[in-house]
């Protein structure tokens, strides 16, 4: 006999369900991203949060930085290792036959980045200051690329898109509404 549920299945990161997860200063929201979230119950998806990967890796009293401090081989060994877990564990859904239909990440994150990341402005001299000397290029953030790899191997495809943080929402405030109109659209 069939209950309810759609079958339907979106990854989301961390922070869009648990704002506690993020640097300080960088929360737009007391709980969490109610707009996103408020669309998604609309849509009849389940919702999979991955664990915080920077949590995983240096707990919760670290700084916001740009992609280039986590790109390193001990870094993506390790959200390596957590991405190919995830994936262990979407098998069973998978053999289910649900959709993993999405995967929400959040844009400009090091780490959960899909269309943007962070990087240090050239020619800066003396101490660096996020978000000061930061500015914004095309890249998926360091623990999105080794998920993404991970997905593959089981033959998973799902579409990718990133929530825009305060960050993005300061340079470009119509990028929100842009964002949920392209969610909305694609599940
Ligand atoms: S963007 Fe990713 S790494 Fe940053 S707080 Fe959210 S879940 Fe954690």
């Amino acid at each position: 006999m069939k209950d309810k549920r759609s079958g339907k299945i979106v990854l989301v990161a961390h922070c869009l369900l648990n704002v506690h997860s993020l640097e300080e200063n960088l929360a737009i929201y007391p709980g969490l991203e109610e707009e996103v979230i408020k669309l998604l119950i609309e849509k009849g998806v389940s919702l999979y949060q991955i664990l915080c990967p920077e949590i995983e890796l240096s707990g919760i009293f670290r700084k916001a930085l740009p992609k280039e401090s986590y790109d390193h081989p001990k870094i993506r060994k390790i959200y390596h290792q957590l991405a190919d877990k995830i994936a262990d564990n979407l098998r069973w859904y998978i053999k289910k036959d649900y959709k993993i239909r999405a995967v929400i990440g959040a844009e400009a994150s090091p780490s959960c980045g899909i269309e943007l990341v962070g990087k240090w402005k050239e020619k800066i001299t003396g101490k660096k200051e996020f978000p000061r000397d930061i500015e914004f290029i095309p890249g998926m953030g360091v623990f999105m690329e080794e998920l993404k790899s991970s997905l593959a191997k089981i033959n998973i495809h799902p579409e990718w898109i990133g929530i825009p943080g305060k960050s993005i929402r300061t340079l470009k405030p119509e990028s929100f509404k842009e964002t949920l109109n392209k969610l909305a659209k694609l599940l």
